[in-house]
């Protein structure tokens, strides 16, 4: 099994496949995440609302990998915005990891009514500047947000961590990443078993010898995402990472892209404000 690598527009490299700790208990984040970089995965999402950065930083420690062989991602939240907030925030997520940097800092959504995300942004230049992260990006931001961030600060985020599923394929936002050079990263990639039953799913699963939820990030990698699914369990984990044996042909992903409807599973970004 060779995992794969995405080079991001800074330079850095990053590990196309990831697990995400939303919803994790943070009674259970430190095991899980021991779990999952035990079973090879590299790359570890979280995120300061999750409210298990101690579990994900202390996992990281635990796993007994070089800090240089694991990528750690959180984000800034929606009440944290703004200059100064932003910067305290980021720090306090390292003190939280008790890590003395991360490799991905993130502004997880963009809440337009309050027009603080340009603030923000500013924010992780700095924080990137000052060594607390090395790579900055956004999540949940859509195509005139990113040209505002880009074009007031002539800084690129390396990615864009948004809702991609097979009901939800986002070609339009996906295409303005790829221009610009930003990495499309996939949140609820599984979309909580919708496209399971789908016959291309199916028959594509049968043909590969492989479950639905494998076929279905196996499309994610195809399409080029990064992608972070989410498992608790070891089995899941396992099979989650268990991608790179196999291809879906020209026709089954012409056939999973036409399972596009344009429904989420989560909120609008152009109208969530929560925080
Ligand atoms: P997911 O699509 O990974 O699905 C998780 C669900 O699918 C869980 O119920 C899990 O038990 C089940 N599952 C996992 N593997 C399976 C398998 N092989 N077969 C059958 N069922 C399986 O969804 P998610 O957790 O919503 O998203 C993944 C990660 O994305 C999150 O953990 C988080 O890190 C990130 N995320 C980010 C945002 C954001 O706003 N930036 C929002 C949501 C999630």
């Amino acid at each position: 099994m060779t995992q794969t690598t995405l080079t991001l527009n800074d330079g850095r490299k990053m590990p196309q496949l990831g697990f995400g700790l939303w919803q994790v208990p943070a009674g259970i984040t430190e095991e899980t995440v021991v779990s999952g970089l035990r079973a090879g995965y590299r790359l570890v999402d979280g995120a300061a609302i999750y409210g298990n950065e101690e579990g994900q930083g202390a996992g990281v420690r635990a796993s007994g990998l070089p800090r240089d062989a694991v990528f750690v991602t959180t984000k800034i939240w929606n009440s944290e915005q703004g200059y100064d907030k932003a910067l305290r925030a980021a720090e306090a997520s390292l003190t939280r990891l008790g890590l003395p940097f991360v490799d991905l800092l993130l502004i997880h959504w963009p809440t337009p009514a309050r027009d603080l995300y340009l603030e923000t942004w500013k924010a992780l230049i700095a924080a990137r500047e000052a060594g607390l992260c090395r790579s900055i990006g956004v999540s949940n931001f859509q195509e005139p947000q990113l040209e505002r961030i880009i074009g007031e600060t002539g800084v690129v985020p390396v990615l864009n961590q948004v809702e991609i599923n097979p009901r939800l394929q986002q070609p339009a936002l996906r295409a303005f990443h790829e221009r610009r050079g930003i990495v499309t990263q996939s949140w609820t990639p599984l979309g909580q078993g919708r496209s399971f039953a789908a016959p291309a799913v199916v028959a594509a699963a049968r043909r590969a010898g492989k479950s639905p939820a494998q076929v279905i990030l196996r499309w994610h990698l195809q399409i080029g995402a990064s992608v972070i699914p989410r498992s608790t369990r070891a089995e899941g984990l396992a099979e989650n990472l268990d991608l790179f044996d196999f291809a879906l042909s020209a026709e089954e992903m012409a056939a999973i892209a036409a399972l596009d409807e344009g429904q989420r599973c989560g909120p609008d970004p152009a109208n969530f404000n929560m925080g």
